[in-house]
């Protein structure tokens, strides 16, 4: 049986959307939150209905809907095509406030190519390991060698440890760990977007799954609004989603509740 946190999900996620659309911001996580993960970042896949109910969503909020996400804005544009999302990307080292606007990045965040190629290498000490490069940040995957976790969690925090720049944290995810400067997470991206353009001075309703999106559910919380999660409960969620399947299956209600479907195709 469901529990009844899992039912309000969707029942919180509408009364905050519907209830008052002028004064409220939504931010979404995308893996594992908007879209089911995938053996590796490139086999995503974006449904043509989903883009569809994102776009109405955006129009019924008034352009206050932001992707909050560790890819890179362009990745996402590319993910989300023909769309082009106000977002938050590389965990808050870029930012969008607009959607289709110009694309700012936090200052000094750019990651040391010296640190790229210490993950390289420990990547390439193994077979079957993804690395992922951008701007701001470097990602090390293991889903296809999940026990390797904790060696690679060893050398990755000896690598930080004994940086020179002391200017470096980790991120573990899902089958992942994601090396980032400090300065910046989701949670500073969905302060600096609530402070500009569409979302100035709204309630944020924030939903994600992962660790790298507890700081955010705290954020949208402290700050006054509705906190989700997804697959698990997070402390300082207000309910929990049972999947991403279920995140969409509620954006779509929400659209059809609204009476304001978007109606030109998007194709998948
Ligand atoms: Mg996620």
């Amino acid at each position: 049986m469901e529990s009844t946190d899992k039912k309000d999900a969707g029942a919180l996620l509408q009364r905050a959307l519907l209830g008052a659309p002028g004064r409220t911001a939504l931010f979404l996580d995308v893996d594992g939150t908007l879209i089911d993960i995938a053996p590796t970042p490139g086999a995503v896949h974006v449904a043509g209905s989903l883009l569809r109910d994102l776009e109405s969503l955006q129009s019924i909020l008034g352009g206050a809907l932001a992707l909050l996400s560790g890819r890179s804005i362009e990745t996402l544009d590319q993910l989300f095509a023909p769309l082009a999302l106000a977002a938050g990307g590389e965990h808050g080292a870029q930012i969008r406030p607009c959607a289709g606007g110009p694309v700012t990045r936090a200052p000094g965040a750019l990651m040391p190519d010296h640190v790229r190629a210490e993950i390289d290498a420990l990547a390439a000490s193994h077979d079957d390991l993804l690395v992922e490069h951008k701007g701001a940040s470097v990602a090390l995957h293991f889903r296809a060698r999940p026990e390797l976790e904790q060696e690679l969690s060893h050398a990755v925090a000896s690598m930080i440890s004994n940086d020179r720049t002391d200017s470096l944290t980790v991120l573990p995810g899902k089958a992942v760990l994601e090396v980032k400067q400090t300065g910046f997470d989701k949670a500073s991206a969905l302060r600096r977007l609530l402070a500009q353009g569409p979302f100035r001075d709204r309630v944020p309703v924030f939903i994600g799954d992962d660790v790298t999106d507890e700081c955010a559910i705290a954020a949208a919380a402290a700050i006054g609004g509705l906190a989700l999660s997804v697959g698990r409960a997070v402390p300082g969620a207000h309910a929990v989603f049972d999947s991403p399947a279920a995140v969409r299956r509620s954006l779509a209600a929400i659209v059809r509740a609204s009476g304001n479907p978007t109606e030109k195709p998007i194709a998948s």
